[in-house]
């Protein structure tokens, strides 16, 4: 299933300008909307009980440093090219995906619906459950550690959580970390450029 990236902005353009921007989630089939949709084979079911109680941020991108290319959708969707640059074979057969992406200019992106698992925290723990896919919401935000995340992810991604707050009683402000508190030592993402100040302003806003 995918929508038309026009149809989206189309709808951001609408909405901007009268009213904040604002996302809906279907907890029935775990998508949000308005986003480009394209589901991801790399997820499973939930363990049983397990539900969403934590959001993990994300940065990523692809090749490492350049943004605005279509490598990060094709790595989660399972259809990058690993010849396409000489970093992508060291990644060579990796199934990784996240539920959501945010590009640079706030378009979202979903691969995987909300109650089932998907393959972004690897080895990690939260308050000292481990295993974080099992009951967390991955999101990822196009951008690398040490450069300025752009206004309109932070915007995205504060309507986006304050959406998921609504559907999923179980996520509240105490249940949000990055990749680098759920896997120190491992990870760094989504970095020091994330201003976390700014995040919380922006929900409580
Ligand atoms: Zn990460």
């Amino acid at each position: 299933m995918r929508i038309e990236s026009d149809q989206v902005q189309g709808y951001q353009d609408a909405m901007s300008g009268t009213q904040e921007l604002q996302y809906s989630v279907t907890v029935d089939d775990g998508l949000i909307q308005p986003a480009e949709c394209e589901l991801s084979p790399h997820q499973d079911e939930r363990p049983d009980g397990c539900k969403p109680e934590l959001l993990v941020i994300h940065g990523i991108s692809l090749p490492p440093g350049e943004f605005g290319g279509p490598h990060i959708e094709q790595l989660f969707a399972n259809r990058l090219d690993w010849d396409a640059h000489p970093y992508f074979s060291e990644l060579r057969g990796m199934e990784v995906s996240a539920h959501l992406l945010i590009r640079r200019d706030g378009r979202l992106l979903q691969f995987v619906p909300f109650h089932c698992r998907a393959w972004h925290a690897g080895a990690s723990s939260f308050r000292g459950r481990k295993h974080c896919n099992d009951f967390s919401i991955g999101i990822e935000l196009e951008g690398s550690d040490e450069t300025d995340y752009a206004d309109a992810q932070y915007e995205c991604l504060a309507a986006v959580i304050r959406a998921l707050w609504l559907a999923y009683p179980d996520l509240n402000a105490r249940s949000i970390a990055g990749h680098c508190d759920v896997a120190p030592g491992r990870k760094t993402d989504p970095g020091p450029a994330f201003d976390w100040l700014r995040l919380y302003d922006g929900l409580t806003a």
